[in-house]
């Protein structure tokens, strides 16, 4: 017996999985639902009409087998999309698989910038940047943008896109962290915060001058972007991303252990489109 119900004439079936369904309606989350097939028209598009991004998407089937983008939806096709986290393994690569993790990010994004440099990130972020220059830069430079702009993440220039679900700083880069599997990076600690560009060590008598006098009589190791000068030591951001790192890296095993009960349970079975 299949899951789903019969489609109409001129209807396509659609279901989709996980966190995508965060981007639906509440009628029709975690349901099959039918939607109007309007001539030569994309899974992809019909997806994004639905109110899923794109760059989202880490699998597409029909009829429980595999498709990419730019099959041509058809009357009486069952859809399914599956994020990129749990894309079943005998899916079509909707896009290259990307080895370096760059980032680009909105203009409502500037803490979690500064975090992901923090981290040792390359992260593009410029309060002035506009939708186009944005989706320009995640293109040409092959980045991964972060977004809270629904518009911005549909772009089809956008290849490589998340779109970030909190609100507060501190709970993004947790988020980022865990849907990017991002450990630091081996230049940790050692990017600008304010510009991306990367620090060196300065010796303290370097710089002494231009220091408070408690970082002077706390501190003896100091580094300096070789952009901007801006001068770090570790201070209290150092503490504040160390417990932020710690935080990721418990919820993550949380998430990890809740995962294989679920699949103890079966419901990943019904997650791959197994019927
Ligand atoms: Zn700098």
């Amino acid at each position: 017996m299949k899951p789903y119900p019969a489609p109409q004439a001129g209807q396509a079936l659609i279901r989709v999985h996980g966190d995508l369904n965060d981007f639906l309606p509440l009628n029709w989350r975690n349901t099959w639902f039918v939607r109007p097939c309007r001539g030569r028209e994309t899974v992809k598009n019909l997806i994004e009409t639905c109110g899923v991004p794109h760059p989202e998407i880490g699998a597409l089937f029909v009829d429980g087998h595999p498709v990419d983008f730019d099959e041509l939806v058809q009357p009486g096709y069952a859809i399914e999309a599956f994020p990129i986290a749990s894309a079943p393994e005998a899916h079509i690569a909707l896009r290259p698989p990307l080895d370096d993790k760059r980032f680009v990010l909105d203009t409502h994004l500037g803490r979690l910038t500064a975090y992901l440099r923090m981290l040792g990130y390359d992260c593009l972020y410029q309060n002035h940047a506009d939708d186009a220059d944005l989706a320009r830069l995640a293109h040409d430079e092959q980045r991964i943008l972060l977004t809270r702009d629904l518009g911005l993440l549909k772009r089809s220039m956008v290849v490589y896109g998340a779109f970030v679900r909190e609100i507060i700083p501190s709970r993004q880069i947790v988020e980022v962290m865990q849907r990017f599997n991002l450990a630091p990076a081996p230049t940790v600690f050692q990017r600008c915060m304010r510009c991306n560009s990367l620090t060196t060590p300065v010796s303290k008598a370097e710089i002494e001058h231009l220091l408070e006098p408690k970082t002077r009589q706390y501190f003896d190791t100091f580094r300096r972007c070789t952009a901007c000068g801006k001068i770090y030591w570790q201070g209290s951001h150092y503490a504040r991303m160390q417990a932020l790192l710690e935080q990721a890296i418990r919820e993550g095993e949380r998430r990890e252990a809740k995962g294989e009960r679920r699949e103890a349970n079966g419901e990943r079975r019904e997650a791959r489109g197994e019927r």
